[in-house]
């Protein structure tokens, strides 16, 4: 499936390139088709501007990425016209001119490095400090982050942590869909506690990196090491917790030392995409930890929320965006503070290439084709909820391996939908589902397309409890 490629190419190129590039660029990108006969890519780009920019700075990255998932060596990489009739009729009388500055921007583009262009891009930047201070980020504080309804109480607990870190909330266990603003908040937590304690010392690890580190202490039989390493730090700070699943041996090893730093009052903090109760592939004793102490969740920001966080984002890289922009900008994005940055990252390059105000006009010539279906994003709670509801089976039994003809059924709706209304990857659709791997779940998801295309009254009734579900 051509969408699905797509999927796996933004997960790989995150890696090599990083989230925000993915966020700014890649995202408002589609794959149209793949035309095998030629080796030609078809992509569609939102606008002029980021088809230019991706062709002249990651038209390499494309081709070999695209290239290996398609199995051929370089395709070509060809972006499909960007604006459809009516916007372009719309163009051809547009009078401000804005085009014109349009094009001769992108020859200026051409001339400029991308580095010379952003080196002083706040909102660019990665901390170059990264990987020292225990792989703590300094540019994600408190300071910087913006409170509202949508996470003011994990904010105030991290926050208190940070005064006693070991003794208030532990462990504290975030959790929330993607991009609200988790691992922002555990980065925070690291640098308060830094400031207010500094003899302590703190990690900040991603569960797949902490995985990956006890296969290698594993492997090397530097096991003693591994585990003197953990058991020896105050502050333990485990962002997305869920990639421990299914990996048992791993959890085991973190068990004990969960164990050990809690029995002698060393904060611990997780970061997670579900609620741990519905964590799937966990050990039930390592599961009751996770949530022996403070469980709270981020939601989606307000517009209200968004905007002031925009506008923290514009004050941060020394830019100022007025009340109609930031409201335009927050309208367009939903629910994802992380594509939030993006949109707003496209609208001030955009305005430094052309030397032109950021106005609103502006704004909109940037967004106008900004991929608005992540609107529809869910709680995975709900889709659960929705499933049992339907088909009246419990959640472990959708997890179960039994395999009667309609839990096979409800199973694989669930993870059609789990697909299409949420932002998780397929790895970690399989994870919830109680440890199967990516590439059923890609077949579950192909056999409800298949039924849905084949029957109209499975069709009717997949729309029905997709409808319950955003209900
Ligand atoms: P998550 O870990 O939940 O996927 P991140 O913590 O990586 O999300 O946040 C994504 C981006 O959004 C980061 O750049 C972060 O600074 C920003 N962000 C999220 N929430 C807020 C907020 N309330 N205030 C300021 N920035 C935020
Ligand atoms: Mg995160």
């Amino acid at each position: 499936m051509i969408q699905n490629i797509w999927q796996d190419f933004l997960k790989i190129v995150r890696e090599e390139v990083g989230s925000r590039v993915v966020e700014t660029w890649f995202k408002a990108v589609s794959l149209q088709r793949w035309d095998a006969l030629h080796k030609e890519v078809h992509l569609q780009a939102p606008n002029t501007f980021v088809r230019n920019w991706i062709q002249q700075h990651y038209l390499s990255l494309f081709q070999i990425h695209l290239g290996r998932l398609l199995h051929v060596e370089r395709p070509k990489v060809i972006f499909d016209s960007t604006v459809p009739a009516s916007e372009k009729k719309k163009k051809d009388i547009s009078k401000n001119g804005l085009e014109k500055k349009e094009s001769n921007m992108y020859k200026a583009a051409h001339l400029i490095p991308f580095n010379a262009i952003h080196a002083n891009h706040a909102l660019l930047k990665k901390s170059s400090t990264y990987k020292q201070n225990g792989y703590i980020n300094q540019s994600y504080l408190f300071d910087t982050f913006v409170v509202g309804p949508n996470n003011s109480l994990a904010c105030a607990a991290a926050h208190a942590i940070t005064e006693k870190p070991g003794f208030l909330y532990n462990p504290m266990f975030i959790y929330g869909g993607s991009g609200l603003g988790k691992t922002h908040l555990l980065h925070a937590i690291g640098n308060g506690i830094k400031r207010n304690h500094k003899n302590m010392s703190i990690l900040y690890q991603t569960a797949d990196r902490f995985v990956n580190e006890f296969i290698n202490a594993i492997r090397f039989n530097k096991i003693h090491q591994f585990q003197k390493k953990y058991k020896t730090i105050d502050v333990l700070l485990i962002d997305d917790i869920q990639f421990i699943s299914n990996k048992e041996q791993t959890q085991e090893a973190f068990f004990h030392i969960f164990n050990s730093l809690y029995d002698s009052h060393k904060q611990i903090v997780f970061s997670s995409d579900t609620f741990p109760q519905n964590m799937g592939g966990i050990a039930e004793r390592l599961r009751s930890r996770l949530a022996a102490g403070l469980v709270t969740d981020i939601h989606i920001p307000t517009l209200e929320t968004k905007i002031a966080i925009l506008k923290k984002k514009a004050d941060l890289s020394n830019e100022v965006i007025s009340n109609d922009v930031a409201h335009f900008v927050a309208s367009q994005v939903v629910s994802n503070v992380r594509e939030l940055e993006g949109a707003l990252i496209r609208v001030i390059a955009f305005a430094h290439l052309t030397k032109q105000p950021i106005s609103l006009e502006l704004a909109k010539k940037v967004l106008i084709h900004t991929n608005k279906n992540e609107n529809r994003m869910v709680k995975v709670e709900e889709i659960v909820k929705g499933i049992e509801k339907y088909y009246s089976y419990s959640l472990a039994q959708l997890r179960s391996k039994e395999r009667s003809k309609n839990l096979v059924l409800a199973r694989q709706v669930m993870m059609f939908l789990m697909k299409k209304l949420t932002n998780k990857s397929l790895r970690s659709i399989g994870d919830f589902l109680g440890g199967k791997d990516h590439s059923t779940v890609k077949y579950a998801i192909s056999k409800v397309e298949k039924k849905a295309k084949d029957q109209a009254d499975f069709q009717k009734k997949l729309h029905h409890i997709e409808q319950e579900i955003m209900n």
